[in-house]
């Protein structure tokens, strides 16, 4: 799922501590740096917020 990033979205991932990206996900493999349902990881890795106009959301994401 794609969502716009704006100054609200940048302030509440930062306020709320917001979650989202493999590197916290439960099905990534950290040390193959890959997703263990082999899902392309690329698209939700995380990246600085303050260049990007765009997220992209994976609808398997679960909390580590
Ligand atoms: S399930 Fe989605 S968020 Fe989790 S590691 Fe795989 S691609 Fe990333």
């Amino acid at each position: 799922m794609r969502s716009l990033v704006d100054e609200r979205f940048r302030r509440e991932v930062s306020q709320f501590a917001l979650c989202f990206t493999c590197e916290r996900c439960a099905h990534f493999d950290l040390p193959a740096q890959r997703c263990a349902h082999e899902y392309p990881s690329e698209p939700h890795r995380q990246r600085p917020l303050q260049a990007a106009l765009e997220v992209v959301f994976c609808k398997e994401f679960e909390l580590e």
